[in-house]
Parts: C-alpha cells; structure tokens; sequence
C-alpha cells in the first residue's frame, strides 16, 4: 500500500516539474504583496519562472517572512517601472484598480496581465473547482459549500477571498476539490479559468467606483464566471434574482443551469410552505427550512445554492442534510450579539451595501434601530426606503460624510450622527425600547473609521458589552 502512495506521489511530483511556464513567459511580475499576491509568487517560482513581487505599501510581516524563506524577490513602497514593465506576464492583486498609472502604463504596452485565479488554475490540473460569486452571500454560501463537502467525505480545500489564496493551496498542498470565492475583481482578468460548478448567488449595485459607474460593466464582469464553462459543467443562480435573470439570455451559456427560487417550482432547487425541495438526481431532498442553522430569507437562497452543488458533486443527501444543520453561521454576518435590557443587538458589519442591508431589514420582526453610514460606494438609499418606512425607528449614522442618509431618510425618522462604534451603540440604546432591536447593518465599506468591516464588528460588539 505504502508503496503505491509512494509512486502515486512520484507520478504526481514528475507531472508537477514537467509543467513549466508557457512557453515565452519567464519573468512574472506580481503586483501586490497581500494573500493573493504572495501565493502566487510561491506557486510561481515553484513552477520555475522569474518571479518579481512589487508593491507600493507595505507589505505584512508573515509575508515578508514567506516571501523571503520561498527565495523570492520582491519590493515595497515603490515599484521599479521599468522591471514591472519588461515583465512576460503580469498577475495583478484584485485590488489594484485600472486607473492606476502603473497599470495603465502596462496595459499600453500590451503586457498580458492575469488575476491569481487564472495563475492557481493553470495548475490545479484535473482537481474539481467549484466558484462561488455574486455581490452578497459569497462568503456565507462558499462556506457552507465547503462544509456540505467536507461532511459529505471530499477532500476538499477552502480558497480564494476566504482564507488562504487559491495559488497557495495549490502550491502548498494541492486538493481533489477546490471550493473557490471568486470576486468580480478577480474576474476581471482571467482567460481560461473554468469552474465545474459555478454559483452566482446575485446581482446588485456594488463596488460601481471600479467600473465606471456603470452597473453593465459590473454585471459583465459577475457572468465571466461561466464563459469558458462546457458541456458537463454546471452553473446555479438565483432565478429570483432580477437583474440576474434579465442578463441570462446575453451569454452563451455552455454548461448546465441550475437555477433556484422561492418563486416556482420548475427549478432544481425551490422552497414552498416552508420546506425546501433539491433535486438529487432522479430524487429529491426535501427538508424544513426551520431546519437550516442559516437564518433569513437571504441565507435560504444561500442554503439552496449550497445543497444544489452538494447535489451536483453526488454527496448523499443525508449528508447534504447534516451539514445544513451543523453549519455554524460566521462572524459579523446577522451575527447575535447580546442582549440588554430588553434590547437584541445584532453585528452585520459585512452589510457592505444597500441589497445586504435591505435583506437584513427584510428579516427584522420587531422595531428597529438602524446604524448605517460608512464608505458608500454609489449606494441609492432609494432601495431601502419602504423596508426603512415599515421597520426602522431611528437610524444612527456611523461615518465621517452622512449627508446621503440625512438626505435619504432625514424626512422618515429621526437620524442622528456619530463618530464611533461607542457612540453609535450608545445612540441606538438610547433610541431604543425594551422589545426593540439595534441592527448595525451599514450598507457601506468601513474605511473611514476603521481598519475594515471586522474591525468595525468587533468594536461595535466591544461598545454593546460596555454598555
Ligand atoms: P459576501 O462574501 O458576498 O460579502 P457574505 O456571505 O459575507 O457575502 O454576506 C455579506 C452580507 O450580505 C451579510 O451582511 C448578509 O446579511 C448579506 N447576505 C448574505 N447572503 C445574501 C444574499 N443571498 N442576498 C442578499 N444579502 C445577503
């Protein structure tokens, strides 16, 4: 036996070093050190190319670490024009956008530049890659995904803007199955990338300042996840979901589509009076939504997806089942906080835009206070008004510039400003009454007074116990 693991790992190890860069590609140049950045460079020069890392800020010290003990050069706070620009190929961090001078000077000179993704699946050979998209619920559906998987007794890897980078996984410890988060960022610039199962849980308005202020732009973006996807690949999306199923008919869709709904029941997954319906095969799964740990009607649309591509990767449905029920829920997402004198505080700090918040809203049964405000990113309040109208007491702004929420709803409710997550809990307390709850739900980015939504979260959390 041992000697059959060992030969299997000779085959794989000999295939591996056979792979070398494409032809004509020697000198790779990554720009942005961060998690994506620093996995390529690793899987790189363990495919033998010239790698060179460049990046403008600085970059964390565990990556300086890797960087160094992989024997991999690299540079901060500045980058060397002219070493980038004789680069063959270019892998570029999701974060860099393409007005930025450096980019626009390598796209002039016609250098081809890739995301990481597309790097990592150059060499993920015939593992099965699963990717998961959309503007809300990647990281709620990959991670259930990823526990369906595991339950059911695949080797199964977690990657992308979770975790660990896809180009590390596969160059540290390669898996049968990817479970993939895939950002519109990172879709940008792929070429090849081809997921077996691709999800896109939905289209909203986000992140427009990267694309022009134009929602077109973004919603092409999104559907790259399926253009280089073939017969026998499959594709889930949420037949709900409007914007998604006006652009549907605009690409050419080669796999499978799965879609999903709460609407009708001609889809391969649906839930009517409360239980949901997969179909597995020529069976089907059927089991109560008060059964899912997952709660809110958003998370049932997420729950769907997840089961389907459960389904689709044959694991047994009593599997499928025991997941569901044994998922725990992530921080900062609807997150349960405590509860003080009668009042339910709850952490959505990842509500990063107007469709998140408007879904958290949704799932609200009882008056609430809202705390909104933050980095907004082309966000139309307009979306929230009659949710905000039916459910919303008071609303506490939680930014530096609140004139949009002050113009948006000053006509409603009561909206009052703040500068902190101590005094935004204290204003919602204030505002609120014993049976009422407080949801910190922002609908914008966090960076103008904090390090990111996480840092948001937890000192939102930290304020409420201080209470
Ligand atoms: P993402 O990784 O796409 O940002 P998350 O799973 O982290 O998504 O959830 C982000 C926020 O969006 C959470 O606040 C959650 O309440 C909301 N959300 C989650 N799933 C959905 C969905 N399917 N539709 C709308 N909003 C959602």
């Amino acid at each position: 036996m041992e000697l059959i693991y060992r030969r299997l790992n000779e085959s794989i190890n000999i295939k591996q070093s056979q792979r070398l860069p494409q032809r004509g590609v020697k000198r790779l140049v990554i720009l942005g050190g961060g998690e994506s950045g620093v996995g390529t460079a690793l899987l790189a020069k363990q495919k033998e190319y010239e790698v060179f890392l460049s990046d403008a800020g600085s970059l964390k010290e565990v990556y300086r670490n890797e960087l160094q003990a992989a024997g991999i050069e690299w540079e901060e706070g500045k980058h060397d024009e002219k070493r980038v620009l004789s680069a063959d190929e270019i892998v570029k961090s999701p974060g860099i956008p393409e007005k930025n001078d450096l980019v626009k000077k390598i796209r002039k000179k016609g250098i081809p530049v890739i995301s990481e993704i597309e790097f990592a699946f150059r060499y993920a050979d015939d593992s099965k890659i699963i990717a998961i998209t959309g503007s809300n619920g990647k990281t709620t559906t990959t991670s259930l995904i990823y526990h369906i998987c595991t339950t059911g007794g695949l080797d199964a890897a977690l990657v992308g803007n979770i975790g660990e980078s896809f180009a590390k996984q596969v160059a540290l410890d390669p898996k049968p199955v990817y479970v993939v988060e895939v950002s519109s960022f990172q879709l940008d610039d792929i070429v090849t990338f081809r997921p077996h199962i691709a999800v896109l849980t939905n289209i909203t308005e986000d992140h427009l300042d990267r694309y022009d202020y134009n929602f077109e732009n973004y919603i092409k973006s999104k559907f790259r996840i399926i253009e280089n996807q073939q017969a026998g690949d499959y594709f889930i999306y949420n037949n709900d979901d409007e914007v998604t199923n006006k652009y549907l008919n605009q690409f050419k869709i080669y796999s499978t589509k799965l879609p999903i709904s709460m609407r009708n029941e001609n889809n391969a997954a649906f839930i009517k009076d409360g239980d949901m319906y997969v179909r597995t095969g020529d069976e089907i799964m059927k089991m109560s939504i008060y059964d899912f740990t997952l709660k809110g009607k958003h998370n049932q649309y997420n729950t769907m997806a997840a089961c389907v591509t459960g389904a689709t990767m044959n694991i047994r449905k009593e599997k499928i089942r025991e997941a569901v029920q044994t998922f725990q829920n992530l921080e900062h997402r609807m997150e349960h906080v405590a509860s003080i004198r009668g009042v339910e505080f709850i952490n959505d700090s990842k509500a990063t835009n107007v469709n998140s918040t408007w879904f958290a809203l949704e799932s609200m049964e009882r008056p609430t206070v809202l705390i909104l405000g933050g980095v907004d990113k082309g966000n139309d309040y307009s979306l929230i008004e009659d949710v905000v109208k039916e459910k919303v007491k008071a609303i506490v702004c939680l930014g530096v510039d609140n004139r949009k929420i002050h113009e948006a709803f000053g006509n409603m409710v009561p909206v009052i400003d703040t500068a902190s997550a101590a005094e935004a809990a204290g204003a919602a307390f204030n505002q609120a009454d014993k049976g009422d709850v407080v949801l910190l739900s922002p609908a914008c980015a966090s960076f103008d007074l904090f390090k990111n939504y996480e840092d948001r979260g937890t000192q939102f959390k930290r304020a409420v116990i201080d209470l």
